[in-house]
């Protein structure tokens, strides 16, 4: 078995076995029994600390490979007016398609209506966290101490003194030369990390999906059915849709080698609803299964984790419309085009890790006079969305690194076109010798 068809089985095995556990703590004869006390220990102790670790060690990749690598493909460039052509394009691209998403999801959630004619309970209290100004955003893309954001796992500010110790390398001369030597070695060793990180990724995304769905009641499911549906439905419909139809249209490539390439992505995406934690694999996946040039990918990959979350944008859409039904508030067009050009920043906003989306949402209902408390409504429901969002959030980072490589011929198409390539099979592979 290859290790992605591994990561699968284990996310499949996690999710049963994790629903299994919750129906059985929940029968009266186990609850009353000592056999819960057993069960405890696995969930609260064994898969909890499996989990954890493995998530541990996914984010402790994170810094140092998109540091290592952000310079190397700064220097890679070269002639570094390339560098703002690759910035301009990534930056439209993400911003347009979160736009594009947000608005499928409104009109979609217009259509379906899903928070008409249900009876919710509008008791619910949430109190929302205040959004800091616009001004205060853009400072802090600055870092004034390039430590201390990387030991706070500051993204933005780590790309910007990434982009910065790279583009004084490629003035720097002889000394520069061996800079970028001594940064290539260590890109590669991190690489081989990476690699090795990821033969333990079964037991850790078994873990994390057993311990979860242990844990998950799935009444919430059936009783926000319908605005679950929508999301759902609108997630995938952005993902096997307009990605697709972008991809095909802008570069000409199969969509569906794009969707087989990502399917460990998405696995490592689902269950650690991380689209942080799950750079080291994505950025791995972009470079060495679709055939995007370091250059491009170490730039469009982290910032992307950072700023484009499609699928979040969606989850807002459709959730803005849900409350404003339930409510019964009704929205103009003006109030709509509100709420994407607010989701569309709060994307930007959003951190790359779990339930942030639900956070930043109360930013969307604040700027179109909702109620925050709405958010309450769902939370039950809100971490599988997250789960199937954060896969969303990713695959739209792939699909526009791989478009901008395209159109700046730093895509190696045979690499793309290969299905095996970079397959990972059994534990490592032979060390490889550079030339
Ligand atoms: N979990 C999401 C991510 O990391 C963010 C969110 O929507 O909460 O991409």
């Amino acid at each position: 078995m290859t290790l992605t068809s591994r990561i699968l089985l284990a996310m499949v095995l996690g999710v049963f076995v994790g629903s299994v556990l919750n129906i059985i703590t929940n029968m009266t004869w186990v609850a009353e029994g000592r056999i819960i006390w057993a069960i405890d220990i696995l969930v609260d102790d064994i898969l909890d600390a499996v989990g954890l670790v493995f998530i541990s060690l996914l984010k402790l990749l994170v810094v140092p490979l998109v540091f290592v690598s952000l310079v190397c493909g700064v220097t890679a460039l070269g002639d570094n007016a390339r560098m703002g052509a690759i910035a301009s394009k990534t930056l439209v691209m993400y911003l347009f398609t979160t736009a594009l998403a947000i608005s499928v999801a409104i009109l979609m959630a217009l259509l379906i209506q899903p928070g008409v004619g249900a009876d919710f309970v509008s008791a619910a209290s949430y109190s929302a966290t205040q959004a800091p100004p616009l001004k205060q955003v853009f400072v802090d893309i600055f870092p004034s101490n390039p430590i201390r954001a990387m030991a706070e796992g500051k993204m933005l500010q780590v790309i910007v003194f990434a982009l910065l110790v790279g583009y004084s390398i490629t003035l720097a001369g002889n000394a520069g030369k061996r800079t970028t030597a001594i940064f290539r070695d260590f890109e590669h060793v991190i690489m081989k990390m990476v690699e090795v990180l990821m033969t333990l990724a079964p037991y850790g995304v078994f873990c994390l999906l057993a311990k979860l769905f242990s844990e998950l009641g799935f009444e919430a499911i059936l009783e926000l059915g319908k605005y679950f549906l929508t999301v759902v439905f609108v997630l995938f419909l952005h993902a096997f849709g307009i990605y697709a139809l972008l991809l095909r249209t802008l570069t000409g490539l199969s969509p569906k080698l794009l969707f087989a390439k990502m399917r460990h992505v998405w696995a490592f995406a689902f269950s650690t609803a991380s689209s942080g934690a799950t750079i080291p694999i994505t950025l791995r996946a972009v470079e060495k299964r679709l055939g995007v040039n370091n250059s491009v990918a170490s730039f469009t990959v982290p910032l992307g984790a950072t700023i484009n979350m499609d699928g979040t944008a969606i989850m807002q859409g459709v959730a803005t419309v849900f409350i404003a039904q339930v409510y019964n508030i009704p929205l103009g067009p003006g109030e709509l085009i509100t709420v994407v050009l607010t989701a569309t920043l709060a994307s930007v906003g959003t951190a790359a890790v779990p339930g942030v989306g639900l956070i930043t949402l109360a930013m969307v209902l604040q700027q179109v006079g909702l109620p925050v408390e709405g958010i309450a409504l769902i939370i039950g429901v809100d971490r599988i969305l997250d789960m199937l969002r954060t896969a969303v959030n990713v695959t739209g980072d792939a699909t526009v690194a791989v478009i901008v490589a395209n159109n700046e011929g730093a895509l190696d198409k045979n690499i793309f076109l290969d299905p095996d390539a970079d397959v990972l099979t059994e534990a490592i592979e032979e060390p490889v010798e550079d030339s």
